[in-house]
């Protein structure tokens, strides 16, 4: 791990051949020249996609909620477990990034979207509790959930173990174990977490705004899942890119583990459809995510170089890649939707 050295005067300047994703000791704080011009794209493009949850309209969502009539009891379940879900989830996203993946990748045009991706994380924690706060939810039973709702709980505690060992502060990359520990640790939280354990959530709300329901808490939700499809996107490309420069990582052995790794995930975000929708609602049932999160496990282990574990699993609801490009959907929720291309809302 190399943080922070003395400034070292007269050292030569920094060449593109220094620059390694892990293990690099060349100087962190010359962002150029650039070697890995992906990472710096995805800089740009996640400032061009800014956006705040004030910014969106909740009026219908209180009015829906305060009528007595408006949805049923099994409408309200979805949207409070996936508040209480995602409430915590993004917050250890944000604590994992900031205090143990971010000291372990050595390279400034990574941390330059490392940085960015925090700030993204902040306004994700921000656009729940606005959510929370506009249906006047009880915050502390919300935000208790992922230790006190078991199908919450078991993703949140499935997930800690790899932060821990990453922020230990004996930690400390440069041999094949602990290289391995770092490799698992980014797959757990941008492939696992961040890909597969958000989108059972992601579907249930946007199903809702879909039939015009909790459209602005959709719409929240649409803005947050183009910026997670792009923090994960980031993720792989980190992965890939440390498997290029060390060959040695990916043994058939950790290939192996991780493949179990996602089969595991994939059984619990099965048991989080099953307990979110007991009976069903909104045209979905716990069946459609089962072969939904085969199509997307398949998907993620393609991106990182695994095998498939799902022949033949298709996608039940195509509509979630349209979601993905809100260009193409401006009338999804029918709603007012803004092309975010700047900080609009400045004020001097
Ligand atoms: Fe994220």
């Amino acid at each position: 791990m190399k943080n922070m050295k003395d400034i070292d005067i007269g050292a030569a300047r920094i060449r593109v051949d220094d620059k390694q994703i892990i293990n690099c000791h060349a100087d962190l704080n010359q962002l150029v020249p650039f070697k890995y011009e992906w990472a710096w794209q995805k800089y740009l493009d996640g400032c061009a996609n800014h956006w705040m949850p004030q910014e969106i309209n909740m009026t219908q969502d209180i009015a829906l909620w305060k009528d007595p009539d408006g949805l049923t009891e099994d409408e309200r379940t979805v949207i409070q477990r996936n508040l209480g879900f995602f409430s915590t989830a993004d917050s250890l996203v944000a604590n994992n990034l900031v205090l143990a993946v971010y000291q372990h990748i050595t390279n400034p045009e990574c941390r330059q979207y490392l940085l960015r991706q925090a700030f993204e994380e902040a306004v994700h924690t921000h656009a729940y509790q606005y959510c929370i706060e506009s249906l006047g939810l009880d915050e502390g039973e919300v935000f208790n959930m992922y230790r006190e709702i078991p199908s919450v709980a078991k993703k949140a505690e499935w997930a800690l173990p790899f932060t821990q060992s990453l922020s230990d502060p004996h930690f400390s990359t440069g041999t094949p174990d602990m290289d391995q520990r770092l490799l698992r640790d980014l797959i757990a939280f941008y492939v696992v977490f961040e890909g597969i354990f958000f989108y059972v959530g992601f579907v249930q709300v946007l199903s809702m705004g879909r039939r015009n329901k909790m459209t602005g808490t959709a719409e929240q939700f649409q803005y947050i899942l183009r910026d997670e499809s792009m923090h994960m996107n980031f993720g792989i490309d980190v992965i890939n890119q440390i498997k290029v420069e060390n060959p040695h990582l990916w043994s058939s052995a950790f290939q192996q583990e991780m493949s179990e790794l996602i089969a595991n995930a994939v059984e619990l975000e099965i048991q989080y459809a099953h307990d979110t929708m007991p009976r069903g609602i909104l045209g979905l049932n716990a069946t459609m995510f089962t072969e939904y999160l085969q199509f997307i496990a398949n998907r993620r282990c393609a991106q990182i170089g695994l095998a498939e574990q799902y022949a033949g699993a298709t996608n039940p609801f195509p509509w979630m890649s349209e979601v993905l490009d809100l260009k193409k959907e401006k009338n999804f929720f029918e709603t007012r939707v803004t092309e975010y291309q700047t900080g609009g809302a400045l004020v001097w």
